[in-house]
């Protein structure tokens, strides 16, 4: 086993802030990829401060502003596609960070809180930006479909070419009223907990979408969409990235399946509520004066009952 690292698994995050004193806390650990950290004047760092009670309730946030001591960058990471030295994700060690009980976001021990808040309302941002993106690399795909010819007529004139646009079209408008249903939800109930798996969709299908138009944008591009003078290099890094940041896919599937499972129930007997035999007793059971079946209704009702051998959900 290697060592704990946080990523999709919050629950194992190792970095900490214990009491230092009388309203002070030190803070060690390291952070991976945080954000634009480089140019930030604070950072917002998510520690263990109890271990005593479950994680969701023992992590913190605290606002560190940048100048405080034991702050030390270890490198800024770049984003496939970066020159070495461009790296916007910075790699941070905090060794003994001095933090006062003022430097809390919200109180101690609500982290988790905190960060589901945030992550509800970012994932629809995410999605949404990701319509405009595939909006965007789409309008680039129909223009260079109508301008290119090549064997005696426009691209646009290949059934080929007018299936992947129109099934680009189809995802993308799919998805613009996803996020609008999402959007909407949230607005009508104020609860972000009540649409997680909307959310969680909208996350999954952002990676989804994006990243199917924009390859096939970049395709009908031909060498033009792979070389440095588009800006597809930067939409298709910008599609990846919705596959893994705030959660990989698979977690939001996950997270998906398991809130709608919530809404059904197992059936109590051995056969599935919609086997036939149950079925034709119920209906026989409900609907027999207007089946008009020959002979009586309890010779109908026996019959049906022998096709059911465990005899449940008969009434
Ligand atoms: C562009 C970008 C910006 C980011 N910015 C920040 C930031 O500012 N602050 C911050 O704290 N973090 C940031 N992150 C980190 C982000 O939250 C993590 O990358 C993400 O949670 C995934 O964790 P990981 O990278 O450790 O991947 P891992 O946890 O190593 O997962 C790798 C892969 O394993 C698979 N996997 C993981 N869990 C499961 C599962 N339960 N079931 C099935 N498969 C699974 C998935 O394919 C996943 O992509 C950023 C990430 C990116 C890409």
């Amino acid at each position: 086993m290697t060592e704990p690292q946080g990523g999709s698994d919050p629950k194992v995050f190792t970095c900490r802030a214990h009491r230092h004193g009388v309203g002070s806390w030190r803070l060690n650990g390291r952070k991976w990829f945080s954000s634009n950290a480089r140019w930030a004047s604070f950072f917002i760092v998510m520690a263990v401060t109890d271990t005593e009670v479950p994680i969701y309730d023992g992590a913190s946030m605290f606002i560190v502003p940048r100048e405080r001591a034991g702050i030390h960058f270890i490198r800024n990471t770049g984003l496939i596609f970066d020159a070495p030295d461009e790296g916007s994700e910075g790699y941070i060690e905090y060794r003994d960070v001095p933090l006062n009980d003022s430097d809390l976001l919200g109180g101690a021990g609500d982290a988790f809180k905190i960060a589901q808040f945030r992550l509800g309302g970012g994932r629809v941002h995410h999605a949404m930006r990701s319509v405009g993106l595939a909006a965007k690399a789409f309008d680039m795909m129909c223009e260079r479909a109508l301008s290119r010819t090549t064997q005696g007529s426009p691209l646009a004139d290949k059934q080929m070419v007018q299936a992947a646009i129109a099934d680009c079209w189809l995802q993308i408008e799919q998805f613009r009223l996803f996020v609008l249903r999402t959007a909407w939800k949230i607005d009508k109930y104020g609860d972000y907990k009540r649409v997680r798996e909307d959310i969680a969709a909208t996350k999954n299908l952002a990676y989804r979408v994006v990243t199917d138009v924009v390859t096939k944008a970049i395709h009908l591009h031909g060498s033009l969409g792979l070389s440095n003078e588009m800006s597809f290099g930067e939409m298709l890094r910008a599609a990846l990235a919705m596959g893994i940041v705030d959660g990989p896919s698979e977690v939001h599937t996950v997270t998906i399946a398991k809130q709608i499972l919530r809404k059904y129930e197992a059936t109590p007997g051995l056969f599935p509520t919609s086997h036939l035999p149950a079925r034709v007793v119920a209906a026989v059971n409900k609907y027999h004066s207007q089946l008009q079946l020959p002979g009586p209704k309890s010779a109908w009702v026996e019959y049906a009952r022998k096709l059911q051998p465990d005899g449940t959900h008969a009434e």
